[in-house]
């Protein structure tokens, strides 16, 4: 009965992200009431394994008593200082400190905002300012990479290459630039990881060639692309990227947003690349999703050029909520549990759901397994061989989700057919084999659909 009445006025005033409106207001909203570890609990009290972590971010998994105490004790002590006018907090300060302890290599400077589309925001803006303070105010170009996701703010969203968020912006704008992707499953040039990488690094020198070298501020890239697909580049792919950077004196910028704070097994994905990106985005796991903030990281190189530029580095740039206290403890308290033990955790499990995921191959309807440490996808086909796509009549991304819940798993279902998991980190062995249990139990039903052909 409460629920109910809460499911109409969701209905009526609650406008929902990447929904559509009248479709929404026919199919009415699910109402989550609880969470505990992995497992959420719905209105009508049917529980759930959260095989996406929420939107690929309670990393920590939910109801975590250090973190709940750490933002307690912080709103009673200070739950509001701004960072404008040389103010700030203590653990906005030990969280920059600690963060940068954790980064790959001189990424010792760390800008806070809101969430990872102000983060990338951030970085366009650092970046122009970087360049103007090298008196080269003439790189304003920038590249990222197919299938990439970068943000729905009204720029960064030129960076993200997915058609949706374009439809009706104008963007990308005329100095947004793309090369493709490497989805290694889906690759013209086949899968063999020289020739993937190969062919990459040509477009990227020829799309600069394009632009001009001169012209070009920064490139783009997520360690694995999430939105895109969970597409998993082969390896060294990163680094040849980054290599093409360095040879031409463009900036680098690792969107870590997914793949921060163990998503992936390590602290942050770029150090196990062996890479030290110019500027590194991340946010998501940073708080676990428990309140919203990113992180900005920025080089020595980075930080001090803009800092000894135009203004001593005033950069005209800045948030209410940036470096907010409560955000930082709570990011303290979950660094805390990834340190204790998640991080390990989350190795052990995300080989665990590998292998489980795996042993899907050879259902009718897989095509491909990837992933890496607890970031993984599997990839629908009708025909194997010819790696034939769900067809649109099938509504993957709806009835495959719809399934799923049914039978008490969140996984993310993409349109193009494509299923993606990202568990949170503290998941029992259990827990993981009936993810992957459950995921077997939706695939029979998906192949019984008869518009699944
Ligand atoms: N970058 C990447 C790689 C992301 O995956 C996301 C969000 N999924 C963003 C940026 C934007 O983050 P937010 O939704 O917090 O604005």
């Amino acid at each position: 009965m409460l629920s109910n009445s809460i499911a109409e006025l969701d209905r009526r005033h609650l406008v929902h992200p990447l929904a559509s409106w009248r479709g929404h207001e026919k199919a009415g909203p699910r109402i989550l009431a609880s969470a505990k570890g992995a497992t959420v609990t719905d209105a009508q009290g049917h529980t759930l394994l959260d095989g996406f972590a929420g939107l690929w971010c309670v990393n920590a998994g939910y109801g975590q008593d250090h973190i709940i105490e750490a933002a307690t004790r912080q709103l009673r002590e200070l739950p509001y200082a701004t960072g404008y006018f040389g103010l700030g907090s203590e653990p906005a300060a030990q969280l920059a400190s600690r963060l940068a302890d954790h980064a790959p290599g001189d990424l010792n400077h760390v800008y806070f905002s809101l969430g990872g589309s102000d983060a990338v925001d951030s970085t366009i803006r650092f970046a122009r300012h970087y360049w103007h303070s090298k008196g080269a105010s003439e790189r304003d170009q920038f590249i990222s990479v197919a299938q990439g996701y970068h943000g729905s703010s009204v720029v960064g969203s030129g960076l993200t290459a997915l058609p949706v968020f374009h439809a009706n912006f104008g963007v990308p704008l005329d100095w947004q630039h793309k090369i493709s992707s490497h989805y290694a499953y889906r690759n013209p040039v086949g899968q063999d990881a020289d020739a993937i990488i190969e062919a990459s690094v040509a477009e990227l020198r020829a799309k600069i060639a394009e632009i001009g070298a001169e012209r070009v501020a920064a490139f783009y890239l997520e360690p694995i692309q999430g939105s895109g697909g969970v597409l998993v580049p082969p390896k060294g792919w990163v680094a040849a990227m980054h290599a093409v950077c360095k040879e031409m004196d463009i900036l680098f910028v690792a969107d870590e947003v997914i793949t921060g704070f163990g998503r992936t097994g390590p602290m942050f994905a770029c150090g196990e690349e062996g890479i030290v990106p110019d500027m590194m985005t991340t946010a998501k796991g940073l708080t676990s999703g428990y309140v919203p903030m990113a992180a900005v990281f920025l080089s020595d190189h980075v930080y001090e050029t803009i800092a000894d530029g135009a203004g001593a580095g005033m950069v005209g740039h800045g948030q209410t909520y940036s470096a907010h206290p409560v955000s930082a403890a709570v990011a303290l308290a979950a660094l805390d549990l990834y340190e204790g033990g998640l991080l390990d955790n989350g190795v052990k499990m995300g080989a665990r759901l590998m292998d489980g995921l795996q042993g899907l191959s050879d259902h009718p309807l897989v095509g491909e397994v990837r992933g890496r440490g607890m970031l993984a996808a599997v990839e629908l086909v009708t025909d194997k061989a010819k790696k034939t796509p769900l067809p649109a009549a099938a509504a993957p991304a709806t009835r495959i989700f719809d399934r799923a819940w049914q039978n008490g798993l969140i996984v993310r279902a993409f349109a193009q057919g494509i299923l993606g998991y990202a568990p949170p980190l503290c998941c029992t062995a259990d827990e993981i084999d009936q993810i992957v249990e459950r995921t077997r139990l939706t695939l029979d039903q998906t192949l019984e659909d008869p518009d699944v052909r």
